[in-house]
């Protein structure tokens, strides 16, 4: 019987107990609008409420494929929601938020794997916010690409997101159903058709994957276009989850943001508390004045 890993002192928790966090949830409540800072019990929740920044996830909380490092419910996905776009846009408003990630659940059942969606929340969201940054944290369009990266050509983001999670060793494990070269491809080819967007992907670590394998990631990532990085501690949602094989200390993340840099990624956001889109504002910031 393995015993589980106890955490580091540097894996810590904000307090949500900030007015401004329990103001935010009570309108996502009424929207029925998640977040994956509240569906993921994301760490820096408080953080990031606080500085104008959320993840919301869209095409609802139910995917279809079951990675068991994720901590989203899996089954038979709900029909699309058409007022959706325009909820999101009016929620983004009333929150005064400045930068918002928008992601979703994989939708396989979806022809366009969602595409169309992820446009008509771009543009809901712009038109009732001009000026608003808008990431997209995309699932891999898998066997979709052509036609997903033919309707997101209607309306790009400004932040083109699409996470590797891990290795490709570790692929068949922890992203059944995802293809590590598939996904390289997704940032290229979006890359190459935009090529004022800058692409974004990130890495979880601590689920067994070495540093020779990790390295050759980031260079695949650079060599397929990729300019920006986050790499962030995994830590494992329920006991039910993949075990966290190790935890880095901060200084082993700090020395690979160092690497990432030297490597040519622009902007690079390493360390143990790392999400996808932890600070993604302040990310997206130092892309512009670099
Ligand atoms: Fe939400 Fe991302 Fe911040 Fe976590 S890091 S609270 S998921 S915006
Ligand atoms: Fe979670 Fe994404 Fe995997 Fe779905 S595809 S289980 S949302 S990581």
């Amino acid at each position: 019987t393995e015993k589980p890993q106890r955490k580091p002192k540097w894996i810590r928790a904000q307090s949500q107990a900030r007015p401004e966090v329990q103001r935010i949830k009570g309108i996502l409540r009424e929207q029925k609008l998640h977040t994956v800072c509240e569906e993921a019990s994301c760490p820096n929740l408080g953080e990031c409420f606080a500085h104008g920044t959320a993840t919301f996830m869209i095409m609802g909380d139910i995917c279809t494929r079951r990675c068991p490092f994720c901590d989203v419910a899996h089954g038979r996905p709900e029909a699309l929601d058409a007022d959706e776009p325009r909820h999101l846009a009016e929620t983004i408003q009333a929150l005064g938020l400045k930068y918002v990630v928008i992601t979703s659940v994989d939708r396989d059942d979806l022809r366009d794997g969602g595409a169309g969606h992820f446009v008509d929340c771009i543009r809901e969201v712009r038109s009732l916010n001009p000026g608003m940054k808008i990431e997209i944290l995309v699932p891999d369009f898998r066997g979709r690409m052509d036609r997903a990266l033919e309707i997101m050509q209607q309306a790009p983001p400004d932040v083109f997101n699409h996470n590797l999670e891990t290795v490709p060793r570790l692929y068949r494990e922890a992203r059944p159903g995802a293809d590590y070269a598939w996904s390289l491809e997704l940032l290229r080819q979006f890359r190459e058709q935009h090529p004022g967007v800058p692409t974004k992907s990130g890495l979880m670590l601590g689920l067994g994957e070495t540093r020779e394998e990790l390295l050759e990631v980031l260079q695949d990532l650079r060599d397929h276009g990729c300019d920006m990085l986050t790499l962030g501690q995994y830590l494992q949602p329920s006991r039910h989850h993949l075990p966290v094989t190790r935890f880095l200390s901060p200084e082993e993340f700090d020395e690979l943001g160092d690497r990432a840099r030297e490597m040519g990624f622009k902007q690079v956001a390493s360390g143990p508390m790392v999400r996808s889109s932890y600070h993604a504002d302040l990310q997206a910031q130092g892309l512009e004045t670099a």
